[in-house]
């Protein structure tokens, strides 16, 4: 079964410029050719043959941070108690909704664990094989600091032995990386030293695995980065010293802006006190503009920054994509690298040769929307069809 897309643009995210007036040829969900509309070979008969006229083709995004079990919305954290049954469930429509938007891979960061077992590394063994549903690679559940986060959400450890020990049980139960969680007990402390993250990234590296860290205060990111995690997440507050030593260790950066960003409209959309408040109004806009800043910060150093939503572990929907795009933008990336970001830089960030590009041989991993996303990223939310 072959289709052609003719007369499309191509924005993947390895220039500035689009380039037009392209052809591709896709043969049993693989690009078989691609380049100018006058060059390609004329199509056989049976072949299916798309007028792509007016599109641009974006590879399938790279969701960097998501959290494929739960729905997000104003109630994020309560939907992590729902019934396993509710949260498959969740997980299906997510994986659905989300190619359709034009995500094709997720990087799971954290599920709950039902039957002695992180839900997402179940949810991963399922879809194996599909192409309605995004292809995923997942984290176990949340590793945290005994107290620090309520007690039915993460494993807990009390000690560096502990801590080790839970690495490594989550790299048996079958986790692809593995997440640890920096923050608290306070915003001016780590819950582990650089030394005790040492030990973690250590023994996970034995077994070929890297450690990720959630880390929302300047603490929790520095010990992260000295102790060799492969990457920050959320990295909400960080400085121009420990930004330059990410870049100089290729520790990478997952900003999760588009978290504040939905808050700001639950001011409109909702009643609850923390985000309609008036403190929790001025919380909100002094955290975004700490964030914000953040990333421009870790730009400048020359840290490798990738997109993830926070879907579901935060208040994003699967879908939305395009909104942690457009506030990459907004906090200063020009538009061409925040589609690095969300595509080949991901699929760096995961060790998958072919996520977030496209390639003459490579999977038909693609979709296509009408604007320029090079120059304006809202082009990302018209999607017109997905390859
Ligand atoms: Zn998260």
């Amino acid at each position: 079964m072959s289709t052609a897309y003719r007369h499309l643009a191509i924005a993947d995210g390895t220039s500035p410029d689009l380039v037009q007036d392209q052809t591709l040829i896709v043969t049993d969900d693989r690009i078989e050719w691609m380049g100018h509309d006058d060059e390609a070979p004329s199509p056989p008969a049976g072949v299916r043959v798309i007028d792509a006229g007016g599109t641009a083709l974006v590879p399938g995004l790279v969701d960097a941070h998501s959290h494929t079990t739960l729905p997000g919305g104003s109630h994020w954290i309560a939907r992590i108690d729902d019934s396993t049954e509710e949260l498959l469930r969740v997980a299906e429509e997510n994986g659905q909704i989300a190619v359709q938007a034009g995500t094709r891979w997720f990087r799971d960061v954290g599920s709950p664990r039902r039957d002695g077992r992180a839900l997402a590394l179940t949810v991963r063994d399922s879809w194996r094989g599909r192409r309605d549903v995004p292809y995923l690679r997942a984290a176990g559940t949340w590793i945290a600091k005994a107290g620090v986060l309520p007690p039915t959400i993460p494993i807990e450890a009390s000690d560096a032995d502990e801590l080790v020990a839970a690495v490594l049980q989550q790299i048996d139960e079958g986790a692809d990386l593995v997440k640890l969680y920096l923050d608290g007990p306070d915003r001016d402390s780590s819950p582990w030293t650089a030394d005790e993250v040492g030990r973690a990234t250590a023994a996970a590296a034995k077994r070929a695995v890297t450690v990720t860290a959630h880390a929302t205060t300047l603490p929790g990111a520095v010990a992260a980065v000295q102790g060799g995690v492969a990457c920050v997440e959320h990295g909400s507050v960080l400085d121009a010293d420990v930004a330059a030593e990410m870049a100089e260790r290729g520790t990478y950066l997952v900003p999760t802006l588009g978290v504040m960003a939905s808050w700001e409209t639950f001011q409109t959309t909702t009643t609850i006190d923390r985000f309609v408040g008036v403190e929790g109004v001025a919380e909100l806009a002094n955290r975004k503009e700490v964030a914000f800043e953040s990333v421009r910060i870790a730009e400048k150093a020359g840290v490798k920054i990738a997109a993830g939503t926070d879907f579901g572990g935060g208040s994003l929907r699967a879908n939305q994509m395009a909104w942690e795009i457009e506030c990459l933008v907004a906090a200063g990336l020009t538009p061409p690298a925040a589609l690095a970001s969300a595509t080949w830089v991901g699929g760096d960030l995961l060790g998958e040769d072919h996520a977030g590009r496209v390639a003459e041989g490579g999977p038909a991993d693609f979709f296509l929307v009408h604007g320029n996303p090079l120059e304006d990223p809202s082009a990302l939310w018209r999607v017109w069809r997905v390859g």
